[in-house]
């Protein structure tokens, strides 16, 4: 059986007092939510916090309003909050459907959508509990020098793979971040470095306060997810996308792949390529083959990267007809 190690726990009420706390402990302190993440990795002793901040009873970070303009859902706000909410259901099914495509109905219920969004890269070579690490002599992203996946690679390559990321970025959802300067909103495209090690934005004690959606009439989206079991996994691929059309042409398109870098990657010249046209099966083809470009997926998830590559075409295709059929 794999133990926590000993770490001191804190659990603050404010947001204030979160960051003073994370200000007192420095580098050695982490933020947790439902800890779903956060704790299975301390088991493993990939991420290895000496003080833990627990999130649960700060109150503003719970809240969850969706009016006219808009959604605004605190950081701490459960998975299952959202699937439920019949609001959100409603203005954001696409969200929704991410959402429930996240691991399983228990995890839900304690993960959050904020510790989504700052989900710990992944890899086959470092997702194994710690003596199979160290029987590898480790690895670059914890403990090692070197990246399994591409021996010469200078960074670390593990992967993005947070459900609700490419969906949230096609809808231009925004982050707020609370730091010791201030409060910032930043879009949560923003938030992603393409570095496995190095793979967020936003400063190491900034807190994530809330996740901003506008409503915005005329847009569909659809969200598809590629993987292994149905019941639950990870995604070794996935595909966000949002449309927008007049007159039966395509006047905005936003498409998004997971789960075949470190960061999000945005299918511009997919996206470019849509822009006036008819989305018939010829356009939906075209722009699955460009979108098909950026996708790089390595050999360190489920199933081979080059038929991950392949399957991004179709499951582009697959978004955008989706989203096409999604009601406005
Ligand atoms: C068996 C299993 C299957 C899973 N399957 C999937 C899946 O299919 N898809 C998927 O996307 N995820 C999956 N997950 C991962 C996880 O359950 C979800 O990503 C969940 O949303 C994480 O949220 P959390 O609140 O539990 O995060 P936590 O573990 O609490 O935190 C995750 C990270 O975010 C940081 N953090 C959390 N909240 C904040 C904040 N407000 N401000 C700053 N930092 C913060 C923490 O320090 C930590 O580094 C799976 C997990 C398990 C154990």
């Amino acid at each position: 059986m794999m133990r926590l190690p000993k770490f001191r726990y804190f659990a603050p009420t404010t947001v204030r007092e979160a960051l003073r706390i994370r200000a007192g402990e420095g580098p050695d302190a982490a933020y947790v939510a439902g800890g779903t993440d956060l704790y299975p990795n301390m088991k493993r002793r990939q991420q290895t916090p000496k003080v833990v901040i627990g999130l649960s009873r700060v109150r503003a970070l719970g809240r969850l309003r969706v009016g006219e303009s808009g959604a605004s859902i605190g950081a701490a706000v459960t998975l299952s909050t959202i699937e439920t909410h019949r609001r959100m259901r409603r203005a954001y099914p696409a969200l929704v459907h991410a959402i429930e495509e996240i691991s399983t109905p228990p995890l839900r219920n304690m993960g959050t959508l904020g510790g989504n969004l700052l989900l710990d890269t992944r890899c086959n070579y470092y997702d194994q509990n710690y003596e199979w690490r160290q029987a590898i002599d480790f690895c670059m992203k914890k403990d090692g020098a070197i990246c399994w996946v591409a021996p010469g690679s200078p960074k670390c390559l593990a992967i993005q793979s947070a459900d609700s990321v490419p969906v949230l970025i096609a809808l231009e959802a925004r982050a707020v971040l609370a730091g010791p300067a201030g409060e910032r909103e930043v879009p949560v495209e923003a938030l992603y470095n393409n570095d496995g090690i190095h793979y967020l934005a936003k400063e190491p004690d900034e807190l994530l306060t809330e996740i901003r959606i506008s409503l915005s009439p005329g847009r569909t989206s659809a969200y598809r997810k590629l993987r292994r079991r149905g019941s639950f996994d990870f995604p070794v691929l996935s595909v966000g996308a949002s449309l927008r059309r007049d007159g039966g042409v395509v006047t905005e398109a936003r498409i998004v792949l997971g789960a075949v870098a470190s960061a999000p990657v945005r299918a511009a010249g997919a996206e470019g390529f849509l822009l006036g046209r008819p989305l018939d099966e010829t356009a939906i083809a075209e722009a699955a083959a460009l979108a098909s470009g950026p996708a790089r997926p390595m050999d360190n998830a489920d199933f081979s990267f080059l038929w991950r590559k392949e399957m991004t075409r179709k499951w582009v295709a697959d978004a955008l007809r989706a989203a096409a059929e999604a009601a406005a």
